[in-house]
Protein backbone atom coordinates (compact mmCIF):
# COMPACT_ATOMS: atom_id res chain seq x y z
CA UNK A 1 0.00 0.00 0.00
CA UNK A 2 1.12 3.35 -1.17
CA UNK A 3 -0.01 6.71 0.93
CA UNK A 4 -0.96 10.02 -1.55
CA UNK A 5 1.10 13.13 -0.89
CA UNK A 6 -2.08 14.49 0.75
CA UNK A 7 -2.07 11.50 3.35
CA UNK A 8 1.33 11.82 3.83
CA UNK A 9 0.88 15.36 5.01
CA UNK A 10 -2.63 14.60 6.97
CA UNK A 11 -0.62 11.96 9.01
CA UNK A 12 2.98 13.85 9.68
CA UNK A 13 1.93 14.21 13.33
CA UNK A 14 2.06 10.17 13.45
CA UNK A 15 4.84 10.11 10.68
CA UNK A 16 7.13 11.63 13.30
CA UNK A 17 6.29 9.21 16.16
CA UNK A 18 9.14 6.66 15.74
CA UNK A 19 6.43 3.94 17.28
CA UNK A 20 3.82 4.84 14.11
CA UNK A 21 6.43 5.88 11.81
CA UNK A 22 5.45 5.25 7.59
CA UNK A 23 5.24 1.77 8.34
CA UNK A 24 2.61 2.20 11.66
CA UNK A 25 0.48 4.81 9.44
CA UNK A 26 0.21 1.98 6.75
CA UNK A 27 -0.87 -0.41 9.08
CA UNK A 28 -3.90 2.22 10.59
CA UNK A 29 -4.80 2.81 7.23
CA UNK A 30 -4.89 -1.13 6.15
CA UNK A 31 -7.09 -1.94 9.34
CA UNK A 32 -10.57 -2.16 9.93
CA UNK A 33 -12.82 -1.76 12.50
CA UNK A 34 -16.55 -2.55 13.37
CA UNK A 35 -18.37 -0.26 16.00
CA UNK A 36 -21.39 -1.80 17.18
CA UNK A 37 -23.94 1.71 17.90
CA UNK A 38 -23.13 5.32 17.11
CA UNK A 39 -24.16 6.51 19.86
CA UNK A 40 -22.39 8.07 22.96
CA UNK A 41 -19.20 5.71 23.03
CA UNK A 42 -19.38 4.77 18.86
CA UNK A 43 -18.97 8.98 17.92
CA UNK A 44 -15.83 9.49 19.73
CA UNK A 45 -14.42 6.21 18.95
CA UNK A 46 -15.58 6.14 15.01
CA UNK A 47 -14.57 10.07 14.69
CA UNK A 48 -10.91 9.74 16.14
CA UNK A 49 -10.12 6.18 14.12
CA UNK A 50 -11.33 7.89 11.52
CA UNK A 51 -9.34 11.13 11.70
CA UNK A 52 -6.38 8.93 12.81
CA UNK A 53 -6.79 7.02 9.25
CA UNK A 54 -8.21 3.52 10.10
CA UNK A 55 -8.75 2.40 6.32
CA UNK A 56 -12.54 0.88 6.70
CA UNK A 57 -15.20 1.39 9.67
CA UNK A 58 -18.32 -0.12 9.98
CA UNK A 59 -21.09 1.29 11.88
CA UNK A 60 -23.77 -0.92 13.36
CA UNK A 61 -27.11 1.22 14.32
CA UNK A 62 -30.71 1.12 13.63
CA UNK A 63 -31.46 3.92 15.46
CA UNK A 64 -32.47 7.28 14.47
CA UNK A 65 -31.09 10.29 16.14
CA UNK A 66 -32.98 11.95 19.27
CA UNK A 67 -33.08 15.34 20.85
CA UNK A 68 -32.19 13.99 23.98
CA UNK A 69 -28.85 11.96 22.27
CA UNK A 70 -27.08 15.40 20.84
CA UNK A 71 -25.81 16.41 24.91
CA UNK A 72 -23.12 13.84 23.93
CA UNK A 73 -23.42 12.03 20.93
CA UNK A 74 -21.08 14.04 18.66
CA UNK A 75 -21.55 12.26 15.00
CA UNK A 76 -25.08 13.83 15.28
CA UNK A 77 -25.80 17.50 15.25
CA UNK A 78 -29.12 19.80 15.73
CA UNK A 79 -29.93 18.97 12.19
CA UNK A 80 -29.70 15.64 12.21
CA UNK A 81 -32.73 14.85 14.61
CA UNK A 82 -34.68 12.28 13.09
CA UNK A 83 -32.25 11.18 10.35
CA UNK A 84 -31.12 7.51 10.60
CA UNK A 85 -27.69 7.72 13.13
CA UNK A 86 -26.13 5.95 10.24
CA UNK A 87 -26.47 8.54 7.48
CA UNK A 88 -25.33 11.56 9.69
CA UNK A 89 -22.04 9.22 10.99
CA UNK A 90 -21.54 8.83 7.33
CA UNK A 91 -21.46 12.64 6.62
CA UNK A 92 -19.52 13.43 9.66
CA UNK A 93 -16.62 10.66 9.67
CA UNK A 94 -16.54 11.81 5.72
CA UNK A 95 -15.76 15.26 6.48
CA UNK A 96 -13.34 14.43 8.87
CA UNK A 97 -11.49 12.39 6.62
CA UNK A 98 -12.45 11.21 3.26
CA UNK A 99 -9.89 8.68 2.90
CA UNK A 100 -12.23 6.15 4.92
CA UNK A 101 -13.75 3.91 3.78
CA UNK A 102 -17.39 4.06 5.89
CA UNK A 103 -19.57 0.98 5.69
CA UNK A 104 -23.06 1.73 7.29
CA UNK A 105 -25.40 -1.77 8.62
CA UNK A 106 -28.48 -0.11 9.27
CA UNK A 107 -29.84 -2.92 10.67
CA UNK A 108 -30.48 -4.63 14.51
CA UNK A 109 -26.84 -7.11 15.57
CA UNK A 110 -28.81 -10.33 16.24
CA UNK A 111 -27.99 -13.77 16.58
CA UNK A 112 -28.52 -14.34 13.13
CA UNK A 113 -26.28 -11.86 11.36
CA UNK A 114 -23.84 -11.06 14.04
CA UNK A 115 -21.37 -13.44 12.33
CA UNK A 116 -21.45 -12.32 8.89
CA UNK A 117 -21.04 -8.52 9.93
CA UNK A 118 -18.19 -9.09 12.61
CA UNK A 119 -16.27 -11.50 10.07
CA UNK A 120 -15.01 -9.38 7.96
CA UNK A 121 -13.37 -6.90 10.49
CA UNK A 122 -10.13 -6.86 12.51
CA UNK A 123 -11.45 -5.37 15.69
CA UNK A 124 -14.85 -4.87 17.20
CA UNK A 125 -15.67 -2.17 19.34
CA UNK A 126 -18.05 -2.17 21.76
CA UNK A 127 -20.12 0.84 21.98
CA UNK A 128 -23.64 -0.78 23.34
CA UNK A 129 -25.50 0.55 25.72
CA UNK A 130 -27.65 -2.50 26.51
CA UNK A 131 -26.95 -6.33 28.17
CA UNK A 132 -28.61 -8.35 24.98
CA UNK A 133 -26.13 -7.03 22.51
CA UNK A 134 -23.09 -6.55 24.85
CA UNK A 135 -23.34 -10.44 25.31
CA UNK A 136 -24.10 -10.99 21.61
CA UNK A 137 -21.07 -9.00 20.80
CA UNK A 138 -18.66 -10.25 23.16
CA UNK A 139 -19.98 -14.44 22.01
CA UNK A 140 -19.48 -13.67 18.59
CA UNK A 141 -16.01 -12.06 18.97
CA UNK A 142 -15.05 -15.24 20.84
CA UNK A 143 -16.24 -17.20 18.04
CA UNK A 144 -14.80 -15.43 15.34
CA UNK A 145 -11.54 -15.11 17.67
CA UNK A 146 -11.52 -10.87 16.96
CA UNK A 147 -10.44 -8.71 19.51
CA UNK A 148 -13.54 -6.96 21.76
CA UNK A 149 -12.75 -3.95 22.64
CA UNK A 150 -15.14 -3.18 25.29
CA UNK A 151 -16.25 0.32 26.89
CA UNK A 152 -19.21 1.22 28.82
CA UNK A 153 -20.70 4.16 30.99
CA UNK A 154 -23.02 4.97 33.82
CA UNK A 155 -23.63 8.24 35.24
CA UNK A 156 -20.10 9.45 36.35
CA UNK A 157 -18.62 6.46 35.67
CA UNK A 158 -17.07 3.99 33.52
CA UNK A 159 -14.56 0.61 32.35
CA UNK A 160 -12.93 -0.47 29.55
CA UNK A 161 -10.88 -3.61 28.55
CA UNK A 162 -10.02 -5.14 25.85
CA UNK A 163 -11.37 -9.04 25.63
CA UNK A 164 -9.38 -11.26 23.64
CA UNK A 165 -9.33 -15.66 24.93
CA UNK A 166 -7.25 -15.98 21.43
CA UNK A 167 -4.53 -13.50 22.27
CA UNK A 168 -4.92 -14.91 26.42
CA UNK A 169 -6.85 -12.70 27.95
CA UNK A 170 -10.20 -13.29 29.39
CA UNK A 171 -13.97 -12.53 27.79
CA UNK A 172 -16.62 -10.41 29.03
CA UNK A 173 -18.74 -13.43 30.07
CA UNK A 174 -15.24 -14.56 32.35
CA UNK A 175 -16.02 -11.01 34.22
CA UNK A 176 -19.86 -10.89 34.19
CA UNK A 177 -21.06 -14.73 34.12
CA UNK A 178 -24.25 -13.51 33.90
CA UNK A 179 -26.41 -10.27 33.26
CA UNK A 180 -27.84 -7.90 35.96
CA UNK A 181 -31.79 -8.89 36.77
CA UNK A 182 -33.52 -7.01 34.30
CA UNK A 183 -34.52 -3.15 35.71
CA UNK A 184 -31.49 -3.45 38.40
CA UNK A 185 -29.08 -1.60 36.04
CA UNK A 186 -31.53 1.36 35.13
CA UNK A 187 -30.78 3.11 31.29
CA UNK A 188 -29.14 6.27 30.32
CA UNK A 189 -32.37 6.96 29.72
CA UNK A 190 -33.45 6.57 33.09
CA UNK A 191 -30.25 6.95 35.13
CA UNK A 192 -28.60 9.53 33.31
CA UNK A 193 -24.93 10.25 32.42
CA UNK A 194 -22.71 13.01 31.94
CA UNK A 195 -22.03 14.36 28.57
CA UNK A 196 -18.14 14.12 28.33
CA UNK A 197 -18.10 10.82 29.44
CA UNK A 198 -18.55 8.70 26.57
CA UNK A 199 -15.94 10.83 24.85
CA UNK A 200 -13.10 9.87 27.78
CA UNK A 201 -14.17 6.04 27.77
CA UNK A 202 -14.66 6.12 24.02
CA UNK A 203 -11.12 7.25 23.42
CA UNK A 204 -9.44 4.78 25.76
CA UNK A 205 -11.11 2.16 23.60
CA UNK A 206 -10.20 4.11 20.05
CA UNK A 207 -6.59 4.32 21.65
CA UNK A 208 -6.49 0.66 22.30
CA UNK A 209 -8.00 -0.05 18.15
CA UNK A 210 -4.57 2.37 17.18
CA UNK A 211 -2.17 0.40 19.99
CA UNK A 212 -3.39 -3.20 18.40
CA UNK A 213 -2.93 -2.59 15.20
CA UNK A 214 0.50 -0.60 15.48
CA UNK A 215 1.44 -3.77 18.16
CA UNK A 216 2.79 -1.03 20.11
CA UNK A 217 2.83 -0.65 23.71
CA UNK A 218 0.39 -2.45 26.61
CA UNK A 219 -3.15 -2.78 25.89
CA UNK A 220 -5.64 -3.35 28.38
CA UNK A 221 -5.66 -7.15 27.91
CA UNK A 222 -6.33 -8.56 31.68
CA UNK A 223 -7.08 -5.88 33.09
CA UNK A 224 -10.36 -3.49 33.83
CA UNK A 225 -9.81 0.00 33.39
CA UNK A 226 -12.20 1.72 36.08
CA UNK A 227 -13.14 5.57 35.48
CA UNK A 228 -14.61 7.74 37.93
CA UNK A 229 -15.43 11.37 36.70
CA UNK A 230 -16.25 13.15 39.72
CA UNK A 231 -13.34 12.18 42.27
CA UNK A 232 -11.32 12.13 38.59
CA UNK A 233 -9.57 8.68 39.63
CA UNK A 234 -8.85 6.10 37.05
CA UNK A 235 -8.22 2.74 39.04
CA UNK A 236 -7.30 -0.83 37.73
CA UNK A 237 -8.42 -4.57 38.00
CA UNK A 238 -5.99 -7.28 36.87
CA UNK A 239 -8.44 -9.94 35.14
CA UNK A 240 -7.92 -13.79 34.93
CA UNK A 241 -9.57 -15.89 32.04
CA UNK A 242 -12.18 -18.13 33.75
CA UNK A 243 -11.31 -21.69 33.16
CA UNK A 244 -15.01 -22.35 33.44
CA UNK A 245 -16.35 -19.77 31.46
CA UNK A 246 -19.03 -21.10 29.26
CA UNK A 247 -17.85 -19.73 25.70
CA UNK A 248 -14.24 -19.29 26.40
CA UNK A 249 -13.05 -21.92 28.86
CA UNK A 250 -11.74 -25.04 28.85
CA UNK A 251 -15.06 -27.38 28.64
CA UNK A 252 -17.39 -24.34 26.66
CA UNK A 253 -20.91 -25.02 26.67
CA UNK A 254 -21.55 -22.38 24.38
CA UNK A 255 -20.77 -23.08 20.66
CA UNK A 256 -22.85 -20.86 18.76
CA UNK A 257 -25.02 -17.69 19.50
CA UNK A 258 -27.80 -18.01 21.68
CA UNK A 259 -31.19 -16.09 22.55
CA UNK A 260 -29.54 -13.01 24.15
CA UNK A 261 -32.93 -11.46 25.22
CA UNK A 262 -33.99 -14.38 26.71
CA UNK A 263 -30.66 -15.05 28.36
CA UNK A 264 -30.51 -11.43 29.53
CA UNK A 265 -34.38 -12.34 31.02
CA UNK A 266 -35.71 -8.75 28.42
CA UNK A 267 -37.33 -10.88 26.12
CA UNK A 268 -40.15 -8.08 24.75
CA UNK A 269 -43.62 -8.99 26.27
CA UNK A 270 -46.43 -8.47 23.55
CA UNK A 271 -48.10 -5.45 24.36
CA UNK A 272 -51.04 -6.25 26.99
CA UNK A 273 -51.97 -4.46 29.70
CA UNK A 274 -50.43 -5.96 32.78
CA UNK A 275 -53.44 -6.43 35.31
CA UNK A 276 -51.46 -3.89 37.84
CA UNK A 277 -51.63 -1.24 35.08
CA UNK A 278 -53.75 1.62 34.02
CA UNK A 279 -53.30 3.85 31.33
CA UNK A 280 -52.30 7.28 31.41
CA UNK A 281 -56.41 7.93 30.03
CA UNK A 282 -57.29 5.89 32.89
CA UNK A 283 -54.90 8.54 35.20
CA UNK A 284 -56.67 11.52 33.23
CA UNK A 285 -60.30 9.95 34.10
CA UNK A 286 -58.85 9.74 38.38
CA UNK A 287 -57.37 13.52 38.26
CA UNK A 288 -60.34 14.85 36.72
CA UNK A 289 -63.55 12.75 38.30
CA UNK A 290 -62.83 13.33 41.90
CA UNK A 291 -66.09 11.11 42.89
CA UNK A 292 -64.23 7.91 41.59
CA UNK A 293 -61.95 8.33 44.78
CA UNK A 294 -58.81 7.75 43.21
CA UNK A 295 -55.48 9.48 44.16
CA UNK A 296 -52.64 9.70 42.06
CA UNK A 297 -48.67 9.60 43.26
CA UNK A 298 -45.81 10.57 41.78
CA UNK A 299 -42.90 8.46 42.90
CA UNK A 300 -39.53 10.50 40.59
CA UNK A 301 -36.89 12.69 42.62
CA UNK A 302 -37.64 16.38 43.25
CA UNK A 303 -36.03 17.81 40.56
CA UNK A 304 -37.68 15.37 37.83
CA UNK A 305 -40.93 17.17 39.46
CA UNK A 306 -39.48 20.48 38.89
CA UNK A 307 -38.98 19.93 35.27
CA UNK A 308 -42.28 18.30 34.60
CA UNK A 309 -45.24 17.09 36.55
CA UNK A 310 -49.01 16.74 36.01
CA UNK A 311 -51.42 18.84 38.40
CA UNK A 312 -53.39 17.82 41.16
CA UNK A 313 -50.21 14.69 41.49
CA UNK A 314 -48.65 14.67 45.00
CA UNK A 315 -44.73 14.13 45.33
CA UNK A 316 -43.56 10.74 47.40
CA UNK A 317 -40.11 10.49 46.01
CA UNK A 318 -39.26 6.81 45.89
CA UNK A 319 -36.44 7.21 47.91
CA UNK A 320 -38.12 8.87 50.75
CA UNK A 321 -41.20 5.89 50.40
CA UNK A 322 -39.66 4.00 53.24
CA UNK A 323 -39.57 6.85 55.40
CA UNK A 324 -43.09 8.70 54.59
CA UNK A 325 -45.49 5.37 53.30
CA UNK A 326 -47.54 6.21 56.35
CA UNK A 327 -48.68 9.44 55.45
CA UNK A 328 -50.31 7.41 52.63
CA UNK A 329 -53.75 5.50 53.88
CA UNK A 330 -53.44 2.05 53.00
CA UNK A 331 -57.05 1.78 52.18
CA UNK A 332 -57.25 4.15 49.46
CA UNK A 333 -56.67 3.53 46.15
CA UNK A 334 -53.72 5.08 44.23
CA UNK A 335 -52.60 5.53 40.81
CA UNK A 336 -48.92 5.58 40.67
CA UNK A 337 -46.06 7.12 38.32
CA UNK A 338 -42.71 7.99 37.49
CA UNK A 339 -40.77 8.63 34.55
CA UNK A 340 -41.67 5.63 32.25
CA UNK A 341 -43.34 3.15 34.42
CA UNK A 342 -40.55 1.12 36.16
CA UNK A 343 -39.76 3.00 39.69
CA UNK A 344 -43.75 3.22 40.05
CA UNK A 345 -43.68 -0.71 39.48
CA UNK A 346 -41.31 -0.99 42.52
CA UNK A 347 -43.52 1.67 44.97
CA UNK A 348 -46.06 -0.48 43.75
CA UNK A 349 -44.71 -3.69 45.31
CA UNK A 350 -42.99 -1.83 48.02
CA UNK A 351 -46.56 -0.32 49.28
CA UNK A 352 -48.52 -3.54 48.64
CA UNK A 353 -45.78 -5.19 51.00
CA UNK A 354 -46.82 -2.41 53.36
CA UNK A 355 -50.64 -3.26 52.88
CA UNK A 356 -51.93 -1.35 50.31
CA UNK A 357 -54.27 -2.87 48.91
CA UNK A 358 -55.68 -0.75 45.47
CA UNK A 359 -52.26 0.36 43.33
CA UNK A 360 -52.26 0.59 39.74
CA UNK A 361 -48.99 1.31 37.94
CA UNK A 362 -49.52 4.19 35.57
CA UNK A 363 -47.73 2.51 32.40
CA UNK A 364 -45.42 4.19 30.59
CA UNK A 365 -45.12 7.24 33.22
CA UNK A 366 -45.29 11.18 32.42
CA UNK A 367 -43.62 10.38 29.02
CA UNK A 368 -46.95 8.57 28.05
CA UNK A 369 -48.55 11.20 29.86
CA UNK A 370 -46.73 13.93 27.32
CA UNK A 371 -47.44 12.02 24.40
CA UNK A 372 -51.18 11.14 24.59
CA UNK A 373 -52.52 13.90 27.10
CA UNK A 374 -50.29 17.27 27.48
CA UNK A 375 -47.82 17.70 24.95
CA UNK A 376 -46.97 20.99 27.10
CA UNK A 377 -45.52 18.39 30.11
CA UNK A 378 -42.32 18.60 28.70
CA UNK A 379 -39.99 15.36 28.09
CA UNK A 380 -36.36 15.12 29.42
ZN1 LIG B 1 -14.72 -16.12 28.94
Amino acid sequence: MELSTDELRRYSRHLSLPEVGLAGQKKICSTSVLCIGAGGLGSPITMYLAAAGVGRIGIVDFDAVDLTNLQRQILHGTADVGRPKTDSAKETLHRINPHTNVVLHNVRLTSENALSLLQPYDFVVDGTDNFPTRYLTNDACVLLKKPNIYGSIFRFEGQASVFAPHLGGPCYRCLYPEPPPPGMVPSCAEGGVLGVLPGIIGLIQATEVLKLALGAGNSLLNRLLLFDALEMKFRELNLRRDPECPICGEHPTIKQLIDYEDFCGVKPQPDVMHSDEVTVHEMKKALTRPELGIKVIDVREPDEYQIAHVEGVALFPLSQLAQRFRELDPNQAYYIHCKMGGRSMRALEFLREQGFKNLKNVKGGILSWSDEIDPRVPKY
